[in-house]
């Protein structure tokens, strides 16, 4: 019989899930397949929120004894009703990752930089070093030789505050300005107020969604990809503009991987319609 590529492909995905499922109903059915306790003593239930990105999911963190064991999302918590990304349920791993960076560390003398030779140094230590190499450059070419860049919601110290201090004007967050930045501030110009994080659209109710350049479900923004998630499951159409074929575009009814530089050309043709 010729077995061609599309025939080959449905018996294997048959065949695995086959033995994938007598396989599980053996396991039901042995007297040794009932759960084991992942636990041996009492469970604790902490409430905290995920730092994995800016998104801050309220947790609830299984801490057994002494360990973290599991983390769920806050089911009160409405920036994760109760789901997590999977960055965030690997917080658990990130926690207790033996390469976790836990102290400062300071290149070894007379190592070469990129050789990765550090040792370990006492956070006095560190930030004495740090402030002796800033004033002598300081001294040397003035404040502004010192340029600041940050990210993250922790940034505002580091390139607002700080480089005030010191005295500074080199301070930017290159990620924002290409990203949330410019839209913040053309909303905040043409109708008086900025997007926000999640924004304050109808998401679940809509019934027809256009997606230009945003890669929507590769960031894991939780409850805004929840949100369109249902959408989408409730029927909404959606338009995807990316010359990229993202996550987005794999689940769109319409995919226009239009040329870079076009997307001003696609909305005003869209306007004249
Ligand atoms: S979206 Fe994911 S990584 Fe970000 S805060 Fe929530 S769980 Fe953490």
């Amino acid at each position: 019989m010729k077995l061609d590529r599309r025939r080959f492909l449905k018996l294997s995905a048959a065949s695995v899930g086959a033995v994938a499922f007598a396989g599980r109903a053996a396991a039901l059915r042995a007297p040794w397949a009932v759960p084991r306790k992942w636990y041996a003593g009492e469970v604790r239930t902490v409430f905290s929120y995920c730092e994995n990105c800016f998104w801050k999911c309220g947790i609830a963190v299984k801490v057994e004894g002494g360990r973290v064991r599991k983390i769920d999302g806050q089911k009160q918590n409405p920036k994760s009703r109760g789901r997590l990304c999977p960055r965030g349920q690997a917080g658990v791993a990130q926690l207790y990752d033996p390469d976790r960076l836990k102290r400062p560390l300071i290149r070894i003398e007379g190592s070469k930089r990129g050789e990765g030779k550090y040792r370990e140094a006492s956070w006095e230590e560190a930030l004495d070093y740090v402030a002796e190499r800033m004033l002598q450059i300081k001294e040397r070419y003035g404040p502004e030789a010192v340029a600041w860049f940050g990210h993250g919601s922790g940034d505002s110290w580091f390139v607002e505050y700080l480089p005030a201090a010191w005295g500074s004007p080199n301070a930017a967050k290159p990620a924002v300005s290409i990203c949330t930045a410019p839209r913040e501030t053309a909303s905040q110009w043409t109708f008086g107020r900025p997007v926000g994080g999640h924004e304050p659209v109808d998401w679940t109710e809509s019934r027809y969604i256009v997606l230009i350049g945003h890669h929507i479900g590769e960031d894991t923004h939780n409850t805004q990809l929840q949100d369109f998630a249902e959408a989408l499951r409730r029927g909404a159409k959606l338009v995807v503009v990316d010359p990229r074929f993202s996550t987005a575009a794999s689940k769109a009814h319409r995919w226009l991987p239009i040329k870079p530089g076009t997307d001003l050309a696609l909305l005003l043709a869209w306007i004249h319609v």
